[in-house]
């Protein structure tokens, strides 16, 4: 399903212009707008899904595969040193655009900070806690 209220799907389908570095019958790669290093680009499937939780499981090794293709062409082509997945979900998550799509982020040897959090240090038993709380019935 395709929303024409959407920009991504606009984007992802070819009704609005991009920088499109990788297109495929269910899938676009484009530059991000607002890049956080050189190269920054989105994964974008034609199909409108909001989210991770939207997102057919199928959809997501796809995805992954695309990944993987941009990520070594990054790297020959760009010289980056590293590269980040980023993929978020809900406002919480500090997602702004509802339809899924997973970021690229090539990294280089410049310090750049791209997202950071302050490791807490639970106890054993509360670790066991949470994997109670995920996994138990
Ligand atoms: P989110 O915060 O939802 O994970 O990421 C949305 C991303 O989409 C942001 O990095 C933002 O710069 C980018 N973005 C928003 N609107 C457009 C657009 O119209 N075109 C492109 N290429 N990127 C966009
Ligand atoms: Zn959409």
């Amino acid at each position: 399903m395709r929303d024409e209220k959407c920009i991504f799907c606009r984007i992802a389908n070819g009704e609005i212009p991009s920088n499109t570095l990788y297109e495929d019958d269910g899938y676009r790669v484009i530059l991000d707008l607002g890049p956080a290093s050189k190269g920054h680009a989105l994964i974008l499937p034609k199909e409108h899904y909001a989210d991770l939780y939207e997102l057919p499981e199928e959809a997501g090794g796809e995805v992954m595969r695309i990944a993987k293709k941009m990520a070594v062409r990054m790297k020959e082509k760009l010289g980056c040193t590293g590269l980040n997945l980023v993929q978020n979900n809900g406002e919480s998550a500090g997602q702004t655009v509802r339809h899924f799509h997973v970021h690229l982020i090539p990294r280089y040897d410049d310090g750049s900070r791209i997202a950071g959090w302050t490791p807490g240090n639970p106890s054993e038993e509360e670790l066991a806690r949470v994997r109670d709380l995920i996994c138990g019935q």
